[in-house]
């Protein structure tokens, strides 16, 4: 079976709030390296530890090699040390007429590093916000727990 943290705690609870969470993406944005679309995303995770891994998108002139906001915040995080299944929520912010969302392959390794109940704050430079759960946004996730089942894990 999947280990689920305990380590998720409340907006209320948590050293950043949801507003701070999306404040640092929105810092880390400025940092996004985007010569092909111009289109600045800036992502915060926070570690259980209260620490924050900033992340920006990284584009190429391949553009398949492009990374997201959300995993070089996540995989900077795992290059730093946490834990998958250990962090407090991410937040991630562009410059959208709605609050961002994650693509579909942010949310499928969303799945794989972080607790299904763990929250990822959307928001936009215009100061909305949209908070989902990593299941909510991946609902049928192919995952960890599929491959132990058939025993090759
Ligand atoms: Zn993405």
């Amino acid at each position: 079976m999947m280990e689920i943290s305990s380590s998720n705690k409340d907006a209320e609870q948590r050293t950043f709030s949801n507003e701070q969470l999306l404040e640092a993406a929105k810092q880390a944005m400025e940092h996004a390296y985007v010569p092909y679309s111009n289109f600045r995303v800036g992502a915060a995770l926070l570690a259980d530890d209260g620490t924050l891994h900033l992340g920006c998108n990284v584009e190429n002139a391949a553009y398949g090699p492009t990374n997201c906001a959300e995993r070089t915040a996540l995989f900077r995080a795992i290059a730093d040390g946490k834990r998958p299944k250990t962090f407090q929520a991410i937040a991630v912010i562009g410059a959208t007429d709605h609050p961002i969302t994650p693509c579909g392959v942010c949310r499928q390794v969303l799945i794989e590093l972080c607790a299904a109940n763990m929250p990822v704050i959307m928001g936009n430079v215009a100061g909305q916000m949209k908070i989902m759960t990593v299941e909510q946004l991946l609902p049928g996730a192919f995952s960890s727990a599929d491959l132990q089942k058939e025993g090759f894990v």
